[in-house]
């Protein structure tokens, strides 16, 4: 490991110098914000830096400015560990990106971060032990180069540029406005208008109560239903607590755990009970829509509860914009588009202003970036993932992917203390350089998909795994995605197993 000044010096063959440090994080989201706090409280004195390519930090919450923008996990569990969460569970992301900003702010985080710097290439040098990194200036056009010793890769898992909209026939035809919510412009004006909003998942159940009030009417269209779960936007032993005077820093900690608790025992039994579970979730659709709503046909998933993430509606306003006449839900296949509408399977014709389609993202695999490991590409298809987090035969880096059952956030706080305590124990042991390798007993291991469909199935996934890792079928070469098993496991992980290679 370099000091904890950034080192600079000339590249052969070129006026440009490149800026060095000890670790460099891609990305100022969640993820790469929080990898900075833990990096710099738990490795005091190496250097770092943050690139992101956008104009502020925030991620997902900067980039979503549709209506009705806001977190469908409570910001207990979302937010940090290591800061308290005072405001309703559900937060905007206005208020997300609030508590972001004062985490940057109380932590000195800014003088570490570098806007509109996308980083384009990566590549590893086994000879000097650095990835060489190169990034372009967003505003100027301007390459910037670094290396780095190790690369922390916090970019998400979604293309930010743009969503993901199928190919549907004829949709040049439509002579209305046709808008992705990840490009929401600003200046859309849908008072009084038909809108249809295409999808059913969190981003569709969020925009659409947003903008019912102001449309002629909106038309949610679906090709089959999602889960939905209702409750208040409220926390009882939060505001208990509260009114108790107690700590803050208390609440967060007792909120989270209880929170965590009463998950952890629906999680189990949507896996031990699924017909229950989903009588349950669908008895209280029905309390709002009432007894004659078609929620057999609309609301009625045909996946087990879980197996896709499940999108909370807070307060029911979603099935309220249906009661009120205001919104309605269309289950049916797109034809093609028209010039007014959209021409269903069915037959029948939906016309519109507005077309939103919420049809969800394109997976950025490692921040499409171009990595090379030794002066070859790197086809991150052929590496084995060792537990979501490395990947054999990538020297020096390490991957935040969250969790999709309960929230992101817990799985980059530990995946943070992962990637600090490997640092520190590289710097206890002299070495320059660790890279996962799977063991002899790991050689007859069979290798399968990313992630295992009948676990965790999304579209974006699904469209995606050919570009992602493989598993393996031990612990150490999964990718879990449970919460509960790994908050004891990924800190008890032995730096000294033969899966580590160091050098
Ligand atoms: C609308 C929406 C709502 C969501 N709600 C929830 C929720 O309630 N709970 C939950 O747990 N999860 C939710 N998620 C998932 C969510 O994406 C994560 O929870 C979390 O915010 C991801 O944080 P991140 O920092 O890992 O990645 P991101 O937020 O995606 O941030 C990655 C950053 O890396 C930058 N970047 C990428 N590539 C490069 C590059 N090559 N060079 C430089 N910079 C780069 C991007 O510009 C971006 O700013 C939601 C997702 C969406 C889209």
């Amino acid at each position: 490991m370099t000091d904890m000044v950034a080192q600079e010096r000339p590249l052969p063959n070129s006026r440009t110098t490149a800026e060095r440090f000890d670790v460099l994080i891609v990305g100022a989201g969640i993820s790469g914000v929080g990898g900075a706090y833990h990096l710099q409280q738990q490795c005091p004195g190496m250097s770092y830096v943050v690139l992101e390519s956008q104009d502020s930090f925030g991620g997902t919450w900067l980039t979503h400015r549709y209506p009705g923008i806001r977190s469908d996990s409570d910001l207990y569990t979302f937010g940090y560990r290591f800061k308290p969460w005072v405001g309703a569970p559900i937060a905007t992301a206005a208020e997300i990106l609030r508590y972001m900003g004062e985490v940057i702010e109380e932590n000195d985080l800014a003088r570490h971060i570098r806007y509109q710097q996308k980083i384009v290439s990566a590549r590893w040098s086994s000879t000097d032990n650095l990835w060489h990194i190169e990034a372009v200036r967003t505003d100027t056009g301007e390459t910037l180069r670094y290396e780095a010793n190790f690369l922390w890769m916090c970019q998400g898992y979604f293309r930010h540029s743009e969503g993901y909209t199928p190919d549907w026939p004829d949709i040049d035809r439509f002579k209305g406005k046709i808008v992705h919510p990840q490009n929401w412009p600003e200046d859309l004006d849908y008072k009084g208008k038909d809108v249809i909003v295409i999808g059913s998942g969190a981003t569709a159940a969020t925009l659409v109560p947003a903008i019912a009030s102001d449309c002629a009417h909106v038309t949610l269209l679906q090709r089959s239903p999602t889960f939905f779960i209702t409750g208040r936007n409220a926390n009882d032993l939060a505001n208990t607590l509260r009114e108790l005077k107690i700590d803050e820093t208390w609440i967060h900690e007792i909120v989270r755990r209880k929170i965590l608790f009463d998950q952890e025992a629906f999680t189990r039994r949507c896996i031990a009970e699924p017909e229950k579970v989903t009588a349950e979730l669908l008895g209280a659709v029905r309390a709002f829509l009432g007894k004659d709503y078609d929620i057999d046909t609309h609301f009625t998933p045909r996946y087990r509860p879980w197996r896709q993430r499940i999108a909370f509606v807070p307060d029911g306003d979603l099935f309220k914009g249906i009661s009120s006449g205001k919104a309605s839900v269309v289950t049916d296949e797109i034809e093609r588009f028209t010039e007014k509408g959209i021409l269903l399977k069915s037959g029948m014709t939906l016309e519109a202003d507005i077309i939103v389609t919420a049809t969800g993202f394109n997976l950025n695999v490692l921040g499409d970036i171009a990595f090379q490991i030794d002066g070859r590409p790197l086809d991150f298809a052929e590496t084995v993932t060792y537990r979501g987090m490395m990947f054999t035969g990538v020297p020096n880096m390490a991957w935040v992917f969250g969790y999709f059952r309960a929230s992101w956030t817990l799985r980059s706080d530990l995946v943070a203390d992962f990637v600090c305590r490997l640092l520190n124990h590289m710097k206890a042991k002299g070495a320059k350089r660790v890279v996962p390798v799977l063991r002899p007993e790991d050689e007859d291991m069979p290798l399968l998909p990313w992630m295992d469909s009948e676990n965790f199935n999304p579209g974006y996934l699904m469209r995606g795994m050919h570009l992602l890792p493989k598993r393996g079928d031990k612990p150490e070469w999964r990718h879990s995605q449970d919460y509960w098993s790994e908050k004891d496991e990924l800190p008890a992980i032995d730096l000294d197993d033969k899966a580590f290679l160091y050098g």
